[in-house]
């Protein structure tokens, strides 16, 4: 259970009336599971660096497996609102269980879903949705992060199958997966996505130990050494980084909202400490230095708020642009780490304790703020959309 009251979760410009009755329905079932599955247990599993058990398949319960999916594949058909909402809520629980969602979601449903052939579709689609499968999402290379195009995994064409090598790191479920979407240069150097599977020979996937961040999440490499894929895993419906460019336009738009959770969870746990704490005889929340914090977080949260609301109505249309979404990303993410930070000193040593949420969030979010393009990546993303100059 929550430290503070789920009625102090702010809508300090009336947002909610903008939702439907759907959406807030979807979001309510969301947070009722984050309150009963998520919030007891977190802590601990972040303590002892291990997952929460069956995390997959209760996301999978819920329907926050792929909800935009449509529903022919097992998914929900439900609007980019909706998703947004979805990673919301499950990030006030933690960043691990919306980082599992969203890859299964935006980098692994998305391009079978988009650029899939039909048998593709209906072998792997049902089962991600439901949780049964798990699904990694291989980009990042020991030496090529920011920078994917440049990557060294490629795959040539030995006529009854592709012959796959290289090596993916940092790829979030890599220990636990079933399949992993990755991308690799074919022989002309181009990028084409493959759906590689667990038990094809020379593919291992070892766990990377001894983060200090997103440690109820596993996180680990893809190895390939000579690996022989059937043809009919390659994505046929794309080639370029255009691919898994728009992968990442998925998840990196669910971030925007995941993160405003992180960021509720500590505001609202520094608002009902500092109504509770007692110093010089008075509630710390009487002091002007606190109910300055307090008041920025609140303004950042509904400003981030406001631009995730309008970020998945032009999603909804068609018409968000890979660079507001990478705007809101960055925006938000950090956002939220700097709420987690300061909300933390508010706590003043018990903000250090895990009984509290916010070093876990900081934490989490260092991952956040780095992954699916880093904080400096994104404001070139904005920079050259307003220069038309490449700084990259
Ligand atoms: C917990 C976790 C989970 C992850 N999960 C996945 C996953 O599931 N799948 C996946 O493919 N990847 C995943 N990643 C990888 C992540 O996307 C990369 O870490 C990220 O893209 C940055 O790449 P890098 O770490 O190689 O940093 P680098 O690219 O080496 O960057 C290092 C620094 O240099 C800066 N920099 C780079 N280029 C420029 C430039 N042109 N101008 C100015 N500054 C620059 C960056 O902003 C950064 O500060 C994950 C990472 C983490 C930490």
């Amino acid at each position: 259970m929550s430290y503070y009251p789920l009625t102090s979760i702010p809508d300090y410009f009336g947002i909610d009336a903008l939702l439907t009755e759907e959406h807030k329905l979807i979001r309510q079932s969301v947070r009722d599971w984050v309150e009963s599955f998520v919030m007891p247990n977190i802590d601990e599993a972040a303590q002892n660096h291990t997952d929460l058990p069956n995390l997959m398949k209760e996301l999978g319960k819920i329907g926050a497996l792929g909800p935009y999916i449509p529903e022919e594949y097992g998914g929900s058909g439900l609007d980019q609102i909706s998703y947004g909402l979805i990673m919301q809520e499950l990030e006030r629980g933690d960043s691990a269980v919306r980082s599992a969602a969203s890859v299964q979601s935006s980098l692994v449903m998305f391009p079978i879903n988009e650029f899939g052939s039909e048998d593709q579709k209906r072998k792997y689609l049902p089962q991600l949705a439901s949780g049964e499968m798990i699904g990694s999402f291989g980009l990042t290379e020991p030496n090529h992060g920011s920078d994917p195009g440049s990557m060294e995994t490629y795959f040539k064409d030995m006529g009854d199958h592709y012959l796959l090598n290289g090596a993916k790191m940092w790829i979030t479920n890599a220990p636990l997966c079933d399949i992993a979407v990755i991308w690799a240069k074919n022989e002309e150097g181009k990028v084409q996505g493959l759906i590689v599977e667990r038990g094809m020979e020379g593919f291992t996937t070892p766990e990377t130990h001894n983060k200090w961040s997103l440690r109820a999440s596993k996180t680990g490499e893809l190895v390939f050494n000579n690996v022989k894929v059937p043809k009919e895993n390659l994505l046929p419906g794309v080639t370029g980084l255009k691919g898994p460019l728009s992968c990442l336009n998925s998840a990196r738009y669910g971030i925007s909202w995941g993160v405003i959770g992180a960021a509720i969870d500590c505001y609202c746990t520094a608002v009902q400490y500092s109504k509770e704490r007692k110093q010089f005889g008075k509630p710390i929340g009487s002091f002007q230095l606190q109910q300055k914090k307090l008041a920025e977080f609140l303004t950042e949260i509904t400003k981030a708020q406001l631009l995730c609301l309008q970020l998945g109505n032009l999603k909804n249309d068609h018409k968000a642009s890979p660079a507001q979404i990478s705007m809101a990303k960055r925006n938000n993410a950090k956002m939220a780490i700097d709420i987690a930070r300061e909300s933390r000193q508010i706590l003043g040593g018990m903000g250090i304790m895990g009984e509290f949420p916010m070093m876990r969030h900081a934490a989490n979010l260092e991952s956040v703020i780095t992954y699916e393009g880093t904080h400096d990546v994104h404001l070139l993303i904005t920079g050259l959309d307003i220069t038309g100059f490449n700084a990259f």
